[in-house]
């Protein structure tokens, strides 16, 4: 979709006003302009709420609507209770009023995965548990007889986050040895979108390609060690590929871990460092990813430590990739292709070694038992395999 942004006008602004203002960010507008124009303008006050609106749900802010803060939006007119919730083929609803009864479900124990606000099939099994379990028709649609069953039920306390337990129980399960775990390395962009992209004097430098470079020096030295690696393009894909479309392909394929490799870039040719990125939401501790934290931060820690690059830390965010995924998943920003110090490191091929090293060293740590984890910077990786056999 075409991005929507200060000065536009139209249908969709006065949809995206409406909303906005039923979230109570947007104040009415002033009574002396009751008309239809005013409401289809995108002026200075939508734009703060859109900005509001995206810090709240752990997007990027820009201030203007984007596919994504799209999605969002849309999914906010719903609240749980306002329609029947059930599962449709092959468009299945979506909203807020769905991943609220996917969290309910959550606090009571049930598996459905991580509450993404997608009514699948998952979600509505987890919802006929619930129904048989209060004596209802099991028929996996909430209706207003579920929903005075949930409401009966209260709103529990949420202590033992029964879906990050879940998370937690099945890596483990999984074993400390790396043979056989499934990687997915996701390069950003690609397929004509080059993703940042800066001229320096006869050579031109894109996110798209030093992304794919890292990703197969990376899928070699995993492959190595004994993983099977899956990369989510090829150099030179024909199309660009969704962001949901790069998670629903890490879902089928079972992945225990996904990372997705993105360079960043800033008009201010001074912004530099690494950041990482996993899934999660400010002000609901229920939503965060441990796993995803725990990788986000190896990841972001062995690379400062073993590049030197600045630190811009890890952040949580509920962006497609890290929220429609069912694994560990994290995204590095791996240095500004804008800043000329980020750049002449990242064009140099020793360099990129020293990157994927220290990727190769967070996943190792991964894996190791907490009690065996080793100090950043110095775990040796060059020898993979024996450490896995030796682990176990
Ligand atoms: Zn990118």
């Amino acid at each position: 979709m075409q991005v929507i942004r200060r000065g536009d006008r139209g249908d969709a602004v006065v949809e995206i006003r409406a909303i906005l203002a039923d979230l109570a960010l947007l104040a009415d507008r002033p009574p002396a302009t009751v008309d239809a124009v005013y409401d289809a303008v995108f002026d200075a006050p939508v734009e703060r709420a859109v900005r509001a609106f995206q810090q709240a749900r752990g997007l990027t802010v820009t201030g203007d609507v984007n596919e994504e803060t799209w999605r969002a939006i849309d999914a906010a007119r719903w609240h749980l209770g306002a329609r029947v919730l059930s599962h449709a083929q092959p468009e299945p609803l979506f909203g807020d009023d769905v991943r609220e009864l996917q969290e309910r479900l959550l606090e009571l124990g049930y598996d459905l995965g991580r509450a993404d606000g997608i009514y699948g099939q998952r979600t509505a099994a987890a919802l006929a548990s619930f129904q048989r379990e209060v004596g209802l028709v099991p028929d996996g649609v909430c209706g207003p007889g579920t929903m005075n069953a949930l409401r009966r039920l209260g709103r529990k306390v949420v202590g033992g986050r029964p879906t990050l337990l879940r998370e937690t129980e099945k890596f483990r399960a999984a074993g400390t040895a790396l043979v056989d775990k499934r990687i997915v390395i996701d390069p950003g962009h690609g397929g004509g979108d080059p993703g940042i992209h800066v001229q320096d004097g006869a050579l031109r430098w894109t996110e798209a390609y030093i992304a794919y470079d890292l990703a197969a020096r990376l899928e070699g030295r995993l492959a190595a060690a004994g993983m099977r690696v899956h990369l989510t393009r090829g150099p030179a894909p024909r199309e660009p590929l969704s962001e949901s479309g790069r998670a629903s392909l890490a879902n089928e394929l079972g992945a225990d871990l996904l990372i997705s490799i993105h360079l960043d870039g800033h008009a201010n040719p001074w912004a530099s460092g690494v950041a990482t990125y996993h899934y999660g939401q400010y002000g609901d501790a229920g939503l965060t990813s441990t796993l995803g934290e725990r990788f986000a931060a190896l990841v972001q820690r062995e690379i400062v430590v073993r590049t030197a690059m600045r630190d811009c830390r890890t952040h949580a965010k509920t962006w497609d990739l890290l929220r429609l995924t069912r694994m560990p998943a994290v995204r590095v920003e791996a240095g500004y292709l804008t800043s000329r110090e980020d750049r002449n490191r990242l064009i140099d091929p020793l360099f990129r070694d020293r990157l994927v090293e220290a990727i190769v060293a967070a996943v190792r740590r991964m894996y190791l038992p907490a009690e065996s984890d080793v100090a950043t910077g110095s775990l040796d990786v060059s020898n993979l395999q024996a450490v896995g056999a030796a682990g176990g």
